[in-house]
């Protein structure tokens, strides 16, 4: 069992072989063929199982085939972005957008990632916004921040990833998170990984999810 056998494209096979991933663990073996299908997923996965990978090597590809299918002009990315990576906190924002990009090392430039969340000054977050992003990973509270000030519009998010959903809401963001998923299309792939399964993710997981693909690593 090999990466090549996903499905993934020669630059991110590339990026891989060079981080000496000598295999997919089990969750991106099981998950990122559906994934890359466009399927909806609930996953149940711990830090270390290899999750971040999951996401992000499905949601740049598609990112990179939907660039390759537009005309210049159509490129332009205004205030819209079309990969949202929704977070509990700043640490793991910072870390999961650090791995965003060293998965997209070969991918030219291509996709910009930029990392919002609180507790500094939001003035620079405005600044790496500017110009359009491709993916955001963001703290809900932030986010509807630099939403309100008009540095960013979700109208054309086509891939919703929530990470540590359980922690999300454990932290007391539902009500942000019920505002932000208001602004979205309802029309997007959805991908939800989550340590545990409270009632409180259990119900989200309904409304939110379409026939989704369920694995537990
Ligand atoms: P995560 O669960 O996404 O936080 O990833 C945990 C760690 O495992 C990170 O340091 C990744 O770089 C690493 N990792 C993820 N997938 C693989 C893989 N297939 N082979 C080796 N290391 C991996």
């Amino acid at each position: 069992n090999n990466f090549t056998d996903l499905g993934l494209i020669p630059p991110l096979l590339a990026r891989l072989s060079e981080m000496e991933y000598q295999q997919p663990t089990p969750i991106q073996a099981q998950a990122i063929p559906s994934v890359l299908a466009g399927r909806d997923l609930i996953a149940g996965a711990n830090t270390g199982s290899g999750k971040t990978a999951t996401f992000a090597l499905p949601m740049l590809q598609k990112l990179m085939q939907y660039q390759l299918g537009q005309s210049e002009k159509s490129t332009q990315k205004g205030n819209f972005v079309t990969g949202l990576v929704l977070v509990p906190t700043r640490e793991l924002a910072v870390q999961v957008a650090d791995s965003i990009r060293s998965y997209a090392a070969h991918l030219n430039g291509a996709i910009k990632t930029v990392a919002v969340f609180g507790g500094v000054s939001v003035n620079k977050q405005m600044l790496a916004l500017r110009g359009g992003s491709d993916i955001v990973v963001a703290t809900p509270g932030r986010l509807l921040d630099l939403i309100s000030s008009n540095a960013i519009k979700l109208d054309k998010v086509s891939t919703l990833v929530l990470d540590e959903a359980d922690r999300m809401l454990g932290l007391g963001f539902t009500e942000e998170l019920a505002q932000l998923l208001a602004l979205m299309p309802a029309k997007k792939q959805t991908l939800l990984f989550s340590a545990t399964f409270p009632l409180q993710v259990q119900s989200l997981t309904q409304t939110l999810l379409t026939d989704p693909v369920e694995i537990q690593v």
